[in-house]
């Protein structure tokens, strides 16, 4: 059988390693893509209901890559950020103008991210789309790695210098490569849906800590509402398969009535939440990305953003190194990328467990110091920014990709 030779080849068409193929294509180099669930599939586990928060890092990660463009249409900005508990008397609004921005992040259907990502890997003749396929086999060798794909007709064999396991949070790369994941159960399932309020979200996203788990309604489409909320594992269960009309009576009761009352919902789904972090990322010639290296709980909407910022530093060395003849899948080059991502790494997931975790304890004493805590952060503008350089992600050495719009003079559009 014939060996394709490919300069990377990535297993996962997802958010991530589609994303991530369409930026190394622009750059010049051959690539891979080995995908089991087609696109446009509906049971495509990247492209499903939900709705994603894009910091503006990713905005311009994004646009440096060409998809930020295409997406334009789709995407509702947040203007508004509002943080508050249940039964608390603080909150945090955080408002777009104030902080001279055009908008604090952008909500977009992973739907709509699938199609943009499913007919750029087909129609970009350096990205060769090996799907519905999976990766069977990963032989490391000295100066490259050879993969197996099973497709629906036999076995294809592909080399590359890099092999990119962007395949998820179970990835059966990073089994097969004998990679290893710290697991740590948020003992919390998200319950996502959409809901049309009576009122018009006008931009506003808000952050709601509940006695059972932080809920979110974020901003998208036609006046309609994403919802994430975070519950103990049972409660999040009777949420999604039960009853609508108990799933937004416990909603309302939840979140309240500032866009109106509640009557319809649609597309529930359950994701159980768990924090996965891989300590090495690498293995020879093999680099977990994206779900692969690590999840995050959804409250602060930072794991696809991180993973961009990832992607991104990624395909700056890669492409660096393409460049002066050097070898994308060295050693030297993959340290070099665990070390320029682990300040941004540590403190992503540092901000997260802490609203996590902060917020987890019921007792009025605690309420009342965290009602206090948000109240100060409200009066504080400089505390407020710093909040935000990290929700936007800010934080850390960036990949140039991150830090800019492609074109600077398209700046201020959306
Ligand atoms: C409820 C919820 C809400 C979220 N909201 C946000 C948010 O607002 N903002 C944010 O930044 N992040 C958010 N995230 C995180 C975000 O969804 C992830 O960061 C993102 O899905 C990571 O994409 P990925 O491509 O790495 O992995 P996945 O989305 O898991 O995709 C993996 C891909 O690999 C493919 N695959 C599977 N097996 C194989 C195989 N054997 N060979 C090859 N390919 C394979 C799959 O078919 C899929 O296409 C949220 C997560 C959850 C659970």
């Amino acid at each position: 059988m014939e060996t394709e030779p490919y300069e990377i080849v990535i297993a996962g068409g997802g958010l991530v390693g589609g994303a991530l193929a369409c930026g190394l294509a622009r750059a010049g180099l051959r690539v891979a893509v080995i995908e089991p669930v087609p696109a446009q599939h509906t049971a495509q586990p990247s492209f499903d209901e939900r709705h994603t928060a894009l910091a503006p890092s990713s905005r311009y990660v994004l646009d440096a890559w060409g998809l930020w463009q295409p997406a334009r249409g789709a995407l509702t900005p947040i203007r508004h950020i509002h943080v508050s508990e249940q039964g608390g008397w603080g909150f945090v609004h955080l408002d777009a103008e104030q902080e001279g921005v055009e908008a604090l992040g952008w909500l977009l259907a992973n739907r709509h991210m699938g199609t943009i990502l499913g007919q750029r890997l087909t129609a970009d003749e350096r990205i060769t789309l090996i799907s519905p396929a999976r990766v069977e086999a990963v032989e490391q060798g000295s100066d490259c790695i050879r993969v197996t794909a099973a497709t629906a007709d036999g076995e294809r064999r592909l080399s590359g210098r890099l092999l990119i396991a962007a395949d998820g949070a179970d990835s059966p790369t990073r089994r097969l490569t004998g990679l290893t994941v710290h697991r740590n159960d948020y003992g919390q399932s998200a319950v996502i849906a959409t809901v049309p309020p009576t009122r018009h979200h006008r931009g506003w996203a808000f952050e709601r800590f509940t006695r059972t788990g932080p809920l979110a309604m974020l901003p998208i489409a036609e006046g309609r509402c994403a919802v994430v909320w975070s519950l103990p594992p049972h409660q999040a269960e009777a949420y999604c398969d039960g009853e609508e009309s108990a799933f937004l009576t416990g909603l309302q009761r939840a979140f309240g009535y500032r866009l109106g009352p509640l009557r319809e919902s649609r597309q529930r789904a359950l994701y159980p939440l768990v924090e996965r972090y891989a300590p090495t990322p690498y293995a020879g010639r093999v680099l977990l990305l994206g779900n692969a290296a690590h999840t995050l709980h959804p409250v602060a909407g930072q794991g696809l953003n991180l993973a961009l910022r990832d992607a991104a530093t990624l395909a700056e060395l890669v492409v660096t190194s393409h460049a002066g003849g050097g070898d994308p899948g060295a050693e030297t080059l993959l340290k070099a990328y665990v070390r320029r991502r682990s300040e941004d790494l540590w403190r992503t997931r540092a901000f997260t467990n802490t609203l996590v975790r902060g917020f987890a304890p019921d007792h009025p004493l605690l309420r009342l110091a965290r009602s206090a805590g948000l109240a100060a952060l409200q009066r504080c503008p400089t505390v407020r920014r710093v909040l935000l350089r990290t929700g936007a992600g800010r934080v850390g050495p960036l990949p140039a990709a991150a830090c800019r719009p492609a074109d600077a003079s398209r700046e201020g559009s959306a």
